[in-house]
């Protein structure tokens, strides 16, 4: 086989690949598949609001449990078990915009345009992103940093997310262990980190 043909070839696998329904490539630097909410099973929302966007914040979370996930399947089936648990809590969703495997597989959530409930007072202003596995100690792998990274960057390509947004940890904001001091360590090191005291200007109320 020639190398144009090789190429052709594997155009055409990738187009019949997205065609028939599976997770999508996105990010340019960093590509990663994107889990639709249709792929990882997801029941229907009923907690549905608009997100005024793009947002000014950009909120990293751990969950603690479930623990990592390390393949696509654990992964959608912690995907599952996290909507199951805020639905029992009348959230009427998963409460996070995407999740992360260790995999390096992102995961929808809300999606870019919804509202979410994952952090208090900043839910009006702020993407939740979570980063699937206990962080405390344990650093998150590789991909799982470099896919969160790309997944901010899709966002402010798409602009849901403004790209002089400020990054904070979960604890940062409310009294919580979220998400961990090992990854709150790493994002502490990650452009537009921001440390400054969360204040909720009242003229965007
Ligand atoms: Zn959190």
């Amino acid at each position: 086989m020639s190398l144009s043909c090789a190429f052709t070839t594997l155009v055409l696998a990738i187009h019949v690949y997205l065609a028939i329904g599976c997770p999508q490539l996105y990010g340019v630097q960093a590509p990663y598949l994107l889990y639709s909410r249709e792929d990882w099973g997801a029941v229907h929302a009923t907690d549905i609001h608009p997100l005024k966007t793009p947002v000014p914040y950009v909120i990293i979370h751990h969950t603690y449990l479930p623990a990592a996930c390390n393949s696509t399947q654990q992964c959608k089936a912690a995907m599952k078990s996290m909507q199951n648990y805020h639905n029992s809590l009348d959230w009427g969703d998963i409460g996070y915009h995407f999740c992360v495997g260790s995999e390096g597989g992102a995961y929808e959530g809300r999606g870019w345009h919804n509202l979410g409930i994952h952090a208090g007072p900043v839910n009006n202003y702020s993407i939740g992103i979570c980063l699937i596995g206990d962080w405390r100690v344990e650093q998150p792998p590789r991909e799982m940093l470099e896919t969160t990274k790309s997944l901010i960057n899709t966002g402010i390509l798409n602009g849901a997310i403004s790209p002089t947004y400020k990054l904070k940890g979960h604890s940062q904001i409310m009294a919580t262990e979220c998400p961990g001091t090992a990854l709150l360590d790493i994002i502490s090191k990650w452009d537009h980190y921001s440390e400054e005291q969360f204040v909720i200007n009242k003229k965007d109320n």
